[in-house]
């Protein structure tokens, strides 16, 4: 075929300046990333919530499906990727890797900037990379039905997404603000043939407990774990599923990072930064984590950054302490930064960033000085997904707009100081079932809300004490 000059200029120049880095589908990752293998120091253990000792697996067997309990503390570095979960993945893996070259434009700055997209997912998140693994262990070990709790409806959706492509029956307690303000996702959850119900619920005594003491509460992710744990806890067909936090919910989501890591040597250039939006820590940790490796072994000096919500600091702000992964502990006692398992965030529209801890493994790693945190306030986060849109074309989900903020912040330190930079963010998922939340903004009804000291101090004060 003869092309006019024109289009052979244009030919060129996307080679020259290519915006995305496709891996073809056969380097879909073989494994998971395991960051226990290479951790300098090992994590304090989960710990009883009654005899404070340590658990062992047969705690966690009515909740959990034996393959998921094993990678919770394994310590081999890859884990094996099921072949039916690889196939599952194959429908939007490899997901692209972009540089946001109109952004950097209009930043006018010298940084390179590089993004992740997650949203690519049928579900438009990062989270089905690991509700299909987990739908699929459960599958395999004969569950019938999983219970769990969603903020956004993000996880909710991804994981009944899951339970229909494997036969099983989904359950699903959406924290009750986020029910109110975003009934689509509601909808796709039904659609995929889950039930939902707005937490805290009368289905529970959890729930019930909680309306008897706050009838007007907006809910939160606490209590809705606490609900899908006590609804799994009681019935042997039934299942526990988290969306974050745990150990092998993280290692699910590596994927992403193994093929940035490609992706990133397609485009010839190493990150100096990455940045990933903390709310469990899953995304950050998907991304985060194989790079993590690379510099505990010294193949890496990238700074890693965690950027959370002001309204929700748990990395910032929140403790290093044993504490409940639910409100009315439930569950083990993880060691990890948390602003006290009663507290309850305010209502911003990043609902998938409304929890009151992290990730034991990501708040370890804090610790070890191997990645820092910050925090972005509401109106700044969307501000800064508004300008990502407009440069690029998508509309990120309210929880990446706190990466995107962290992004564009870490451009324009580069500009003022008038050095090259590469940054590396995960754009973590879409916003199109968030669109009332960037109505509102638009509208200027969204607020910052300040740090909410009082309440958190009084959370904090009914820590356990263990140590
Ligand atoms: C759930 C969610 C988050 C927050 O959860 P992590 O486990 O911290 O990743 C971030 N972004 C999107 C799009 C989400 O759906």
């Amino acid at each position: 075929m003869r092309h006019s000059r024109p289009q052979l200029c244009a030919a060129k120049m996307l080679r020259m300046n290519p915006i995305q880095f496709p891996l073809p589908q056969e380097r879909i990752p073989r494994t998971w990333y395991n960051l226990l293998a290479d951790l300098p120091e090992p994590m304090a253990p989960p710990l009883h919530p009654g005899t404070l000792q340590p658990i062992g697996p047969e705690d966690l067997a009515p909740l959990f499906p034996m393959a998921l309990i094993q990678q919770e503390v394994s310590t081999q570095r890859e884990i094996e990727i099921p072949d039916p979960v690889r196939q599952v993945y194959a429908q939007w893996r490899p997901s692209p890797l972009f540089r946001a070259r109109r952004l950097e434009k209009a930043l006018d700055t010298p940084a390179k900037i590089y993004y992740k997209y997650e949203g690519v997912s049928p579900a438009g998140s990062h989270k089905p990379n690991t509700a299909v693994a987990q739908a699929y262990y459960n599958k395999v070990e004969g569950t019938k039905r999983l219970a769990t709790e969603t903020g956004a409806g993000q996880w909710g959706s991804s994981l009944a997404m899951a339970c229909a492509f494997f036969g099983l029956e989904c359950k699903v307690y959406m924290v009750r603000v986020s029910y109110n303000q975003k009934p689509y996702r509601r909808a796709l959850m039904e659609a995929f043939g889950a039930t939902v119900a707005a937490s805290p619920s009368t289905e529970t005594e959890c729930g019930r407990a909680i309306l008897a003491e706050h009838p007007d509460t907006p809910g939160s992710l606490g209590i809705a774990i606490s609900e899908a744990v006590e609804v799994a806890a009681k019935d042997p067909e039934t299942k526990y599923a988290l969306g974050s936090v745990l150990n092998h919910v993280l290692l699910h989501q590596t994927v992403i990072g193994l093929e940035a890591i490609e992706q990133m040597a397609m485009a010839g250039d190493e990150p100096d930064v990455i940045v990933g939006c903390t709310g469990g820590g899953s995304n950050f940790a998907g991304l985060a984590f194989p790079y993590l490796g690379r510099k505990i072994h010294g193949q890496s000096k990238a700074r890693v950054v965690a950027v959370e919500p002001a309204a929700c600091p748990s990395l910032t702000k929140g403790p290093f302490r044993y504490d409940f992964g639910d409100t009315s502990h439930l569950t083990p006692l993880v060691k990890m930064h948390t602003l006290g398992s009663t507290f309850i965030p305010p209502g911003i529209h990043a609902g998938g960033l409304r929890y009151h801890g992290m990730a034991p493994l990501v708040s370890h790693v804090l610790e070890l000085g191997l990645i820092e945190a910050t925090t972005v306030q509401q109106l700044d986060a969307f501000a800064a997904g508004i300008q990502f849109a407009r440069a690029e074309g998508i509309l990120p989900a309210p929880e990446a707009n706190h990466a995107v903020a962290a992004a564009i912040r870490e451009a324009l330190a580069a500009k003022a100081e008038g050095r090259e930079r590469t940054i590396l963010f995960n754009l973590s998922g879409h916003g199109h079932f968030d669109m009332q939340s960037y109505i509102d903004y638009q509208a200027g009804k969204l607020e910052n809300f300040e740090y909410p000291a009082e309440e958190i101090a009084m959370a904090l004060a009914g820590l356990p004490s263990v140590e």
